[in-house]
């Protein structure tokens, strides 16, 4: 292959796509554009640390000399118009052009916009880049009131970031709960009491109609009802769209995400696409899903690798994410998707349990507030195929290990209790 891979997107899963077609024993050309002129870096500190302390770093995926040295072709600051099909050839910004042979769509999603009044004015963000962050830490660095726009992961972490760094916040969200398409209400209500605790205003069932400025500058969110909510910063986080621009415009099939088989290959031959992108029958459930997590971007691009490669192995990775909510971490493993009853197994009141989610007999996902080990146990018990009886997942970790060990002994019987 003369032309080598060309990846498009230089995030999670093109940076490991990239390394993994290189572990692999690729020894072909191997391009990585992003559009970003940053060295790639990792997401998901950005609305953790990054804002809340002036001085902090980006974190870098990988150091410089890991693409020197693995003769990985890195072009930052390189946005991607169009994919000529027929051509096999790639069109830049800039004018340029690039030929491959195979070429894995890694774009990625960016922010749902919200057409609000007032949503174009200076101290209003949503949160995908590091550009994005470097405006919220520099703006709540200098500011006393900050409106956060949705209750999802990302709208909390930063709430929370930014009440512990004493700015007065208000979550504004729509839906009657938080993280509606995340999580169990029982743990969705955990996380609205305890961040109240920590002095985060939270309002459900609440929408904001407009922004007012000063000078160009948001001041206030005003709520559907009127109310007026000081805001010098307002930050958007509502949900993301998938970058199939590109894909659709080649005429690759697009359904919520470029649609991809279980090797992660497109409608297209010679075209892969992993992450955020794409959409893809998941194997667990049996359903249509399109996931963002780091797990979902890295492990899909380490299968993209190996079909490159011509392995035919699918798609098998169980997946999981988490999630830090001030003093909470939050750890999913599995997808409650499709879930018809769940156990609780610890203590709420200490701010760690974990909600075990069945469909029928079938374990199908665990949630964890502050109990790694469950998370871990559960990510081994889901690879393995080991359902245990809710009574076995209330009866606590020692129980569970005691009957999975059982299980992966040849022992089903007394395993699953
Ligand atoms: P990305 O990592 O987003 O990379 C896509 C890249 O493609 C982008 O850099 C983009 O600029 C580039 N690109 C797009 N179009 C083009 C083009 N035409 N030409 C060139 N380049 C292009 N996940 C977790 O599991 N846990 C967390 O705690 C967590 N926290 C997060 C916090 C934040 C603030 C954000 C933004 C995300 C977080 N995530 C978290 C989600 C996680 O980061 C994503 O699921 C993951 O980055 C997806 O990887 P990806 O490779 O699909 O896309």
């Amino acid at each position: 292959m003369k032309n080598g891979v060309v990846i498009v997107g230089a995030g999670h899963g093109g940076v490991q796509a990239a390394a993994s077609l290189r572990e692999e024993g690729y020894d072909g050309p191997v391009i990585l554009l992003g559009e970003e002129a940053e060295l790639p870096y990792h997401k998901p500190p950005l609305s953790k640390t990054f804002i809340k302390d002036a001085e902090a770093k980006p974190q870098p995926l990988r150091g410089e000399a890991f693409y020197t040295g693995n003769n990985i072709d890195l072009r930052a600051g390189t946005l991607v118009e169009r994919i000529d099909l027929a051509a096999r050839r790639l069109e830049l910004a800039g004018g340029g052009a690039l030929p491959f042979d195979r070429l894995v769509l890694a774009t990625g999603s960016r922010p749902r916009a919200l057409p609000l009044p007032g949503a174009g004015l200076a101290g209003v963000v949503s949160l995908r880049s590091l550009a994005d962050a470097r405006v919220i830490r520099e703006v709540s660095g200098r500011v006393e009131d900050a409106v956060i726009i949705g209750g999802g992961f990302i709208g909390l972490e930063i709430a929370a970031t930014l009440r512990a760094a004493g700015r007065n916040v208000t979550v504004v969200e729509a839906t009657d709960r938080l993280l509606g398409r995340a999580v169990a209400p029982v743990l969705a209500a955990h996380v609205h009491r305890r961040l109240e605790a920590m002095g985060v205003q939270v309002l459900t069932g609440t929408t904001v109609a407009r922004l007012d400025e000063e000078g160009g500058h948001v001041v206030a969110a005003v709520l559907a009802s009127g109310k007026r909510l000081p805001a010098q910063l307002v930050v958007i986080g509502i949900g993301v769209v998938p970058n199939v621009e590109l894909a659709q415009a080649a005429g690759l099939a697009v359904a919520n995400g470029i649609k991809v088989d279980p090797r992660m290959r497109t409608s297209a031959e010679q075209i892969l696409a992993v992450g955020d992108a794409v959409n893809y029958r998941h194997w667990f459930t049996g359903a249509d899903v399109r996931l963002e997590s780091v797990q979902n971007a890295t492990d899909q691009a380490r299968l993209a690798a190996r079909t490159i490669l011509g392995h035919e192995d699918t798609y098998a990775a169980v997946p999981w994410f988490w999630s830090d909510i001030g003093d909470m971490k939050l750890q999913m493993v599995g997808l409650a998707l499709g879930g018809d009853r769940h156990v609780v197994t610890g203590d709420a009141a200490e701010n760690r349990f974990s909600v075990y989610h069945y469909a029928g007999d079938r374990l199908i996902a665990i949630e964890s507030v502050n109990r790694p080990g469950d998370h871990m146990l559960g990510r081994k018990m889901l690879g393995a195929g080991f359902s245990p009886a809710p009574g076995l997942a209330v009866a606590g970790p020692e129980a569970l290990k005691a009957a999975f060990a059982e299980f992966q002994q040849g022992n089903p019987a007394a395993a699953t209790g």
